[in-house]
């Protein structure tokens, strides 16, 4: 078990805190703060406990030069406004410069900044110096709470643990216990559903799942793969050609441990990649060769349904079909209220489930849904994240 901030003293220390600010802007307003409201906990728990608080963030991708479209000034707007109480916003083309310093040497107990994006600086993705070491001159303690980027080693993600105490914030702490219950002590049966296009991604999550829950159901993208794998033809398909072998050792592998790897046995098909397009339900074995299938059919949903109400604990990551279009929304769509039904342990990976499940207005009915898409398939992956590592054990 790692550290988090309860096991630290933090009063009246400079406490630098990575968090995961990289929220979605539209002509220069933040249109969805459930980001910065996730770091609130932390964040409020430093101030009550008197600490002096630098938070750092990224924001989209300025690939290692300042470009004012990606400051954090609105997200300081933003904290403030949540906070009702003022956010220093250092600003900086190169975050940390002397009078960044200067600020955070004066800080008063109980007081917050919140530095430039940290990925202004060329160095932070590779986790270079000097970077780390000038973010390590402003603070005493290092806090990581940024689980969105927490499978990636960065300056501010991992290498700042090199320099001081480090210890996770509530929100990774959350994500563990969550992601890692499921995994290491899931109530049974434990059921995972696995979707969307980036079958490469996803098979060695499958792999590794296969090894703990009781059934794994295969939706989206991915599913034509499979086809592929079991011999069928699949018109226009999405296809991952290169992994088609490992799909069929997957199959192979289910069997051989116990697990049942099911697959959709019926699929919406369309001509097109459109909306508009006309379309058809086919058997998994009838697809036409000038089709491609864009969502799960009305069988697999009702075989599926069944399935998750059984279940005491569900992981679900990657929608159903395409789901950003309504015509092939209802698989993505039944599997959200099948969950958001369900009296199990719902985790909800993050990135487009996450998505769906807040589109369809279920994500109240989630247990968790996890704030780090790409992370949360690594924790479920089984992968060590550096940025989870990096910190101290209790
Ligand atoms: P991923 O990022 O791998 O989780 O994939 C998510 C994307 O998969 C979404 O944008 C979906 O539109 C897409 N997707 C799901 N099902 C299909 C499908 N049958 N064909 C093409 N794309 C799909």
């Amino acid at each position: 078990m790692k550290k988090t901030i309860r096991d630290i003293d933090v009063s009246g220390k400079r406490v630098l805190v990575r968090c995961d600010f990289n929220v979605p802007m539209q002509d220069g307003k933040i249109t969805d703060d459930i980001r910065i409201t996730s770091a609130l906990p932390t964040v409020k728990y430093l101030i009550e406990n008197n600490a002096k608080v630098i938070l750092m963030s990224h924001m989209g991708r300025p690939k290692g030069e300042p470009k004012p479209e990606f400051s954090l000034k609105p997200v300081a707007d933003r904290l403030s406004q949540l906070l009702g109480k003022e956010v220093i916003f250092a600003a900086s083309d190169v975050v940390v410069d002397d009078k960044v310093r200067e600020t955070a040497e004066e800080l008063q107990p109980g007081q917050v900044m919140l530095l430039e994006n940290v990925r202004y600086r060329k160095e932070e993705t590779k986790n270079e110096e000097p970077f780390t070491g000038q973010l390590a001159q402003l603070g005493e303690i290092f806090v990581n709470d940024a689980f969105g980027t927490a499978h990636r080693a960065h300056c501010s993600t991992a290498g700042l643990a090199e320099y001081m105490p480090s210890v996770s914030g509530f929100l990774i702490e959350k994500e563990v216990k969550f992601l890692g219950d499921a995994l290491e002590n899931p109530e049974r049966p434990f059921v995972a559903i696995m979707g969307g296009a980036k079958v490469g991604d996803k098979i060695p999550v499958i792999e590794n799942l296969l090894k703990k829950v009781d059934s794994l159901i295969v939706v989206g993208g991915m599913s034509y793969t499979f086809f592929k794998a079991m011999g069928y033809e699949i018109g226009t398909s999405i296809l991952d050609e290169e992994s088609i072998e490992l799909a069929k050792e997957l199959m192979e592998k289910a069997k051989a441990v116990g697990v049942q790897l099911m697959l959709p046995v019926d699929t919406v098909c369309a001509k097109e990649f459109d909306n508009s397009s006309e379309k058809g339900v086919f058997d998994r074995d009838k697809i036409p060769a000038d089709m491609m299938g864009m969502d799960i059919g009305p069988k697999t949903i009702d075989m599926y349904k069944k399935v998750i109400s059984t279940a005491k604990t569900v992981v679900w990551n990657g929608p159903a079909g395409v789901f950003e279009m309504p015509n092939f929304a209802e698989g993505t769509k039944a599997i959200a209220e099948a969950l958001a039904k369900s009296e199990a342990v719902t985790i909800i990976g993050g990135g487009d489930s996450a998505a769906a499940v807040e589109q369809f207005g279920y994500a109240d009915k989630m247990t968790h849904i996890s704030t780090g898409g790409g992370a949360s398939l690594e924790f479920l992956e089984g992968k060590e994240l550096p940025g989870i590592s990096c910190l101290e054990e209790k």
